[in-house]
């Protein structure tokens, strides 16, 4: 029934917000002096917001619009030595190390001889191929994509280009927005696995019904033993 299943990474296969909330954090510890806590996860996810079509997704967009929230709060007050914290905190993120989510490898390990596996993730394409090497799981893979957004078009063109027929293909995420919407509107399946922490930007409501949902990727294999679309 299903040849090709495609896999999210952020939060899906390896942990990542868990970063970003960490960081965010620290970035309300050192600005704590300027705004409220609420009022700087406000300010912030407003900047990143407006700046996803500058930057796209990633840490580096992260990082410009930590300090420019920053400059925001302070009214232009913000020291040379805060801004360079907010650097620093950016390049923390970047070197820190790929950590998979529980039963991952297992899963990719179940599924691969029967499927045909894809990894299609979002954003920044230099920071995306140093996680996928550096998860270790890239050979598992027959391709892997790198998108800057994933809407249906993005997995109608994918889907194209591997000659997969949407039918056949299941898509597996952590994001309601990003990973099953979009994948049932391009006419395939989808398989929401929630992490425990979402972005706001990501915060979507889920269909009532048309894709299926688990608690955990050891969870996939026997659904797709027993998968009916
Ligand atoms: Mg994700």
């Amino acid at each position: 029934m299903i040849d090709t299943i495609g896999f999210d990474g952020d939060d899906t296969l390896w942990h990542n917000e868990s970063l970003f909330s960490m960081t965010q954090d620290r970035f309300r510890t050192l600005l704590g002096h300027a705004a409220d806590p609420e009022t700087l996860n406000r300010r912030l996810l407003d900047v990143e917001r407006a700046n996803l079509r500058f930057y796209g997704y990633g840490i580096k967009g992260f990082v410009l619009s930590m300090i420019e929230t920053a400059i925001d709060v302070t009214d232009g007050r913000v020291s040379g030595h805060d801004i360079a914290t907010l650097v620093a905190f950016g390049k923390t993120m970047l070197a820190h190390p790929v950590e998979l989510l529980d039963g991952v490898e297992a899963a990719l390990d179940a599924l691969a001889g029967r499927h045909r596996l894809l990894l299609i993730t979002k954003g920044d394409l230099f920071d995306q191929e140093s996680k996928v090497a550096r998860s270790g799981l890239a050979e598992r893979f027959a391709a892997v994509e790198i998108v800057s957004e994933k809407d249906a078009a993005t997995y109608r063109r994918i889907l194209d280009r591997h000659g997969v027929d949407p039918r056949r293909f299941l898509m597996v995420g952590n994001s309601v927005r990003s990973d099953v919407l979009p994948v049932l509107e391009a006419g395939g399946h989808a398989v929401h696995v929630p992490y425990h922490v979402t972005w706001a930007h990501e915060e979507a409501k889920p269909p009532a019904d048309g894709y299926r949902r688990i608690d955990t990727l050891r969870a996939l294999p026997a659904l797709l033993e027993e998968f009916r679309p």
